[in-house]
């Protein structure tokens, strides 16, 4: 199929300025890209960091956006395991499958050179004609078309009994879920507090259930997000209105829970989290936390036996587990991932969508790009 010359996509106009642009239509640069017809995108908690314009961020006119599915349209000479016509869903960074931390399942921390985040192109590289950026400097997906790199690596085929809505979440926010309860070690019995109901933090509960916790507790004030943590079973517990560490140390013989997943990237939150667990816990943190230290001393670590982590999702390496088990499961038996996109839009009234999810209006927006 001919791609047209332009497409429209969202781009970033400055700090808190999203717009509607016509922009050039990606085309394949290198012999491993795909071009992605985008059925639909997603807007992201990390879209708002290059939003509100914070330290390192994007470029102005950069397309926004890494949470996509569609189809291939174009691809390189040297792409093998893809075809026109593959309905895909892809990872918000590219990855090659072949270096060092590919190899060891840490794809999200790939040393290729095309390796980078969809969306992030900086003020420098954007003066620059595509093609002769840095390999690693991507356009994103709030868009009609993208182009992925290395997409025998990046790309993954979805089965057809797998949603968009729920392709969309596998690339990125569902994974982290998963990837915030593993780390967290949370597993049969196991008694979770999880900090901030985001999409993040509602998909952590589900999450830390699907795991076997015995016992979720969720955290947050916004009322809307509340309710959906309580209808996906958890305790909810308002911080601003009752005690949180009291109630969940009564709830666990007064020791505190087993596992607490931080999912906001305050230094109140992680806090929180560290106060919220028992001696010999494990304190997971997925929040994008900008602070220069940590919250608790290390005295404080050694005192409570603490397990930490922390880091970015290698999502991937999850779709590759959690697609096909998502997918053998029949879809009224699914847990209610994609019940978080509370608002669905089209792409061309994605100016209002990040503003409805910039004010926490909507808990996550799906935009159809077709
Ligand atoms: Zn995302
Ligand atoms: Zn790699």
């Amino acid at each position: 199929m001919a791609l047209p010359t332009h497409m429209q996509a969202l781009t970033f106009g400055g700090k808190e300025k999203i717009v509607l642009s016509t922009v050039p239509t990606p085309q394949v640069i290198r012999p491993e890209d795909v071009i992605v017809k985008v059925a639909c995108a997603a807007i992201c908690g990390s879209d708002l960091h290059p939003f509100h314009g914070r330290e390192g961020g994007i470029g102005k006119n950069c397309t926004t956006g890494h949470e996509f599915v569609g189809t291939v349209v174009a691809l390189g000479n040297n792409v093998k395991s893809h075809r026109i016509g593959d309905r895909v869903a892809s990872p918000f960074t590219t990855n090659c499958g072949g270096c060092f931390y590919c190899t060891i399942g840490a794809t999200c921390r790939c040393s290729h050179e095309q390796a980078g985040g969809f969306g992030w192109v900086d003020d420098e590289q954007m003066l620059l004609p595509e093609k002769d950026r840095k390999a690693n400097a991507l356009q994103g997906a709030h868009a009609e078309f993208v182009r992925v790199p290395l997409a025998d690596a990046t790309c993954v085929k979805v089965p057809d009994s797998i949603t968009d809505e729920e392709a969309i979440l596998l690339g990125d926010i569902l994974s982290t879920a998963f990837f915030a309860a593993e780390n967290g070690d949370v597993g049969p019995g196991k008694a979770v507090v999880v900090v901030g109901c985001g999409p993040v933090g509602l998909l952590s509960i589900l999450a830390a259930q699907q795991l076997g916790a015995s016992k979720v507790w969720a955290v947050d004030s916004i009322p809307d997000r509340l309710a959906m943590a309580a209808s996906f079973g958890a305790e909810t517990l308002n911080f601003k209105a009752c005690d949180v560490l009291a109630t969940v140390r009564a709830g666990t013989e007064g020791r505190g829970a087993d596992v607490a997943l931080e999912l906001v990237g305050t230094s109140q939150a992680l806090r929180l989290g560290f106060d919220c667990i028992r001696p010999g816990g494990t304190l997971s943190s997925i929040g994008v936390n900008t602070d220069a230290a940590f919250p608790f001393s290390p005295q404080e670590a050694y005192g409570k036996q603490l397990t930490f982590k922390c880091g970015r999702c290698p999502a991937r390496q999850f779709m590759e587990k959690l697609m096909p088990q998502l997918a053998a499961s029949p879809p009224e038996a699914r847990p209610p991932y994609t019940r978080v996109f509370t608002h669905r839009m089209h792409l061309h009234e994605g100016v209002e969508g990040y503003r409805l999810f910039n004010n926490r209006e909507a808990i996550k927006v799906l935009l159809s790009c077709a």
